[in-house]
């Protein structure tokens, strides 16, 4: 399920919501109940970091 950010345009409160890829409901905003609100982008919420490293990094050699 993707994590969504938001943006409430009414008073700029930015608020993130897990939501289903079906669900088309309107979302208000926690603070001012607004339902205007703009998606950003989805982040996905994954546990891994298994590329943070490189092992075998052609790095320079002395
Ligand atoms: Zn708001």
């Amino acid at each position: 399920m993707p994590l969504y950010d938001y943006v409430c345009q009414k008073c700029k409160n930015k608020f993130e919501m897990l939501r289903k890829f079906s669900d088309s409901s309107p979302v208000a905003c926690p603070k001012c109940a607004s339902t205007e609100v703009t998606r950003k982008p989805a982040t996905f919420i994954t546990g891994g970091d298994k590329h943070k490293h490189h092992p075998h990094w052609p790095f320079e050699r002395g």
